[in-house]
């Protein structure tokens, strides 16, 4: 996999400006049976490590949706707030 691809449609990092990228976790035990996460793919900063939920690709791949949790919380805060106006009455 090119480096394009690993981060593909993945906003830099909110938080400190890092590049993201998605993983996937490929432990095993020490049996060498597959560890409790093993193929869960999840996206993380490579500089401060935020990252998103790990997630498991069992019908669908999972890289939208990873793409779209990461990006909305890379979304400037001042958009969010916007979003939801808050009314104290
Ligand atoms: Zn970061």
């Amino acid at each position: 996999m090119s480096d394009d691809a690993k981060r593909e449609g993945l906003l830099p990092c909110p938080f400190c400006g890092g590049e993201a990228a998605y993983l996937r976790n490929e432990e095993c035990d020490d049996k060498g049976e597959p560890s409790e996460n093993y193929g869960g793919e999840w996206v993380e900063c490579s500089k401060c490590h935020a990252c998103t939920n790990i997630r498991f690709p069992l019908k669908e791949p999972v890289k939208p949706l990873l793409a779209e949790q990461w990006n909305r919380r890379a979304a400037p805060v001042s958009v969010r707030d916007a979003a939801q106006p808050s009314e104290k009455k």
